[in-house]
């Protein structure tokens, strides 16, 4: 009697010790949440993302409404890199578009077009009043 008790106590101790390393997987149980159960996340160490706003964009001298963005609506000069926020090639890509828009009559060399006055702003400027 003694030996079964003594049985029943460690087959208890085994199945306790066992039971917890052991995670059941049924299709049929509904799955249940709990407080400590993992949660999907993104990523937290994706590297950010790399290029400009322009980069895999293709620049066409003859897509003046784009080349605008980067001119000023004043001078009708060509925005600097720090104030578009390109990466050099695509700047370079840009105000070279710009200069063959402006020989080619495209574009307009002293004012930006009034057309293009409203649209979305892509060069961060920053007035020093
Ligand atoms: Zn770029």
């Amino acid at each position: 009697m003694s030996l079964l008790r003594g049985f029943q106590r460690l087959k208890s101790v085994l199945c306790v010790q066992v039971n917890p390393g052991v995670r059941r997987v049924s299709a049929a149980s509904a799955p249940v949440q709990r407080k400590d159960s993992l949660v999907k996340m993104e990523n937290p160490y994706k590297k950010a993302k790399k290029g400009c706003v322009l980069c895999n964009i293709p620049v066409d001298f003859k897509n003046t409404q784009l080349l605008s963005q980067f001119v000023s609506p004043y001078t009708g000069r060509i925005y600097g890199r720090h104030i578009t926020g390109l990466c050099g090639r695509k700047q370079k890509e840009v105000s070279k578009a710009i200069k063959k828009a402006h020989s080619m009559g495209f574009m307009s060399v002293t004012h930006k077009h009034p057309q293009f006055m409203k649209d979305p702003k892509i060069c961060v400027v920053r007035r020093l009043y």
